[in-house]
């Protein structure tokens, strides 16, 4: 007998072919069939008329890498529809670590995703960690990328300098490894310290193992505001050179001056003599920490370092005067839900928290954004973590992205002009699975993982704002990870049945 029919709904398969309506059947945590089942016996029914079935969404640029470990629910993820979560975005990853690493100050580095002071760090390489997360049964699906930042503070510390040949050997074999323990590759942030000290050889170098291994290297750029399209063209270099799949992290043209910026990136990427592609999510602000608007030389030998210096008014001179050409206003930078008022103010806030203090930047046009959200070298990330409002991960006032990135896509950008369903749907689900290596995710065909939505698209909108953003979206009437019911009416079963994802995974459809 079937373990769950989800009967009449209206399916949008994850492929962008036409929406019909269609019987799903799951067995097993498989789809079993698709069609017309009328007669089939199953253990539960679910009936789905005039909702829409699709599958559940794979969100390729997520940071629950800690959230996960406090949060294992997954709460604001799976109730906007997720089931799978790439981990490790941005280089903000939490492996390797060597003996050599001084993992307070990685964890420093990392403040931005480390929103739980209870998480111990238990781990060394990346089989270790999927042992952990594996022991914590999150309710969604995980992959992980190695991050740039822990493997450089693994080798070559916090100082602000290039590596050295025989530094970056040895980061393309701590690399390795993890790819073979099932990395879905790698990732850079180049505004942050100690990866914004890479140069371009050691990209390349680094590029080139990831390639060997047929994975993905994804690019927090160096700049998304005036040098914007510089930046793009290095990734592009780098990727034609290795010959490396690329991922542009969170395409955006940032600060009211370089509006317009989003349609001549992706006029590059489309020239690239290689692979290059892009996620984007459905916002006009983004968020990271505040210290990242200093100078790279001001975060030279790590967040204490960096604490220490800003108490020198010469350093905060020397600052300011770098800062005298900047794209962005203090009143539209805003920290737990206040702009800030000054250079000082900024300087301040930074000297006494280092880089926990998370900023919510805007200055974005809604035509880049939908340039990027139509472009089909583009798919959805959602750039935020699985938070829970009630635990530890609740506090403050985060980007909305983390509990309504999906339903807003859903709810605001598909239409006339914009994204068809299906488009939308892909998306969400096929594209960024098959970018990522992730066989057998994000579609609904016999064979493939049951991770399946139902989804109410006369109520569906995310309801998280920048001032209340711990608030669940509507109309997610149900989520399903690897055939278990976690969202029933909106309501979390306690269900964990997510699986931790080796890439390459084994091709099941
Ligand atoms: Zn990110």
């Amino acid at each position: 007998m079937t373990d769950l029919l989800i009967r009449g709904g209206l399916l949008v398969d994850g492929t962008g072919s036409p929406a019909r309506t269609a019987d799903v059947a799951v067995s097993g945590g498989r789809v079993e069939a698709v069609g017309d089942l009328t007669g089939r016996a199953a253990a539960r029914v679910v009936e789905a008329r005039g909702r829409v079935v699709c599958p559940g969404f794979v969100d390729v640029h997520s940071h629950s890498d800690l959230a996960l470990l406090s949060n294992p629910p997954a709460h604001s993820k799976i109730r906007q529809g997720v089931t799978t979560e790439v981990l490790g975005n941005c280089g903000l990853g939490v492996l390797p670590l060597t003996p050599e690493t001084d993992t307070a100050a990685l964890r420093a580095a990392v403040a931005f995703i480390d929103a739980d002071p209870a998480v111990e760090w238990s781990w060394r390489s990346l089989a270790d960690y999927r042992a952990v997360l594996a022991g914590a049964r999150p309710s969604v699906n995980t992959a992980s990328l190695v991050g740039h930042l822990p493997l450089r503070a693994a080798v070559v510390g916090f100082a602000d300098r290039p590596a050295t040949p025989a530094e970056v050997t040895r980061m393309c074999g701590l690399l390795a490894e993890a790819l073979d323990e099932g990395a879905a590759g790698l990732s850079t942030g180049l505004i942050y310290a100690p990866a914004c000290y890479a140069d371009e050889a050691e990209l390349i170098a680094l590029a080139g193992v990831v390639a060997a291994y047929g994975r993905v290297f994804s690019w927090h750029l160096r700049d998304y505001t005036d040098r914007l399209l510089e930046s793009v063209g290095q990734a592009v270099r780098v990727a034609e050179a290795s010959g490396c799949r690329t991922q542009i992290s969170h395409l955006a043209a940032v600060g009211r001056r370089n509006w317009g910026g989003v349609a001549e990136a992706l006029r590059l990427i489309e020239a690239a003599d290689a692979d290059v592609h892009a996620d984007v999510y459905p916002y006009l602000a983004g968020s990271a920490n505040l210290s990242q608007l200093l100078p790279g030389w001001a975060h030279d030998g790590g967040e204490a370092a960096m604490r220490l210096r800003l108490r020198d008014p010469l350093v905060r001179d020397r600052i300011r005067a770098e800062w005298a050409g900047r794209w962005w206003e203090w009143a539209d930078v805003v920290v737990d839900g206040s702009p800030l008022a000054s250079d000082d103010h900024a300087m301040d806030l930074v000297a006494e928290h280092g880089n926990s203090v998370a900023m919510v930047a805007s200055g974005r046009s809604e035509d880049d954004l939908l340039a990027a959200l139509t472009h089909p070298a583009t798919v959805i990330g959602s750039d935020g973590l699985a938070l829970d409002p009630a635990g530890p991960t609740g506090r403050g006032t985060p980007h909305p992205r983390s509990y309504g990135c999906y339903p807003r896509l859903l709810h605001r950008y598909v239409g006339p002009g914009r994204l068809t369903l299906e488009q939308a749907v892909r998306k969400c689900t096929a594209g960024p699975a098959e970018l990522f290596g992730l066989a057998g995710r994000g579609l609904i065909r016999p064979g493939a993982a049951a991770d399946l939505l139902l989804l109410d698209l006369e109520k569906i909108e995310d309801l998280s704002t920048f001032t209340h953003p711990h608030r669940y979206p509507a109309g997610i009437d149900l989520v399903v990870v690897n055939g278990t019911v976690v969202i029933h009416d909106g309501v979390h079963t306690g269900a964990r049945p997510g699986r931790d994802l080796r890439v390459p995974t084994e091709v099941t459809t």
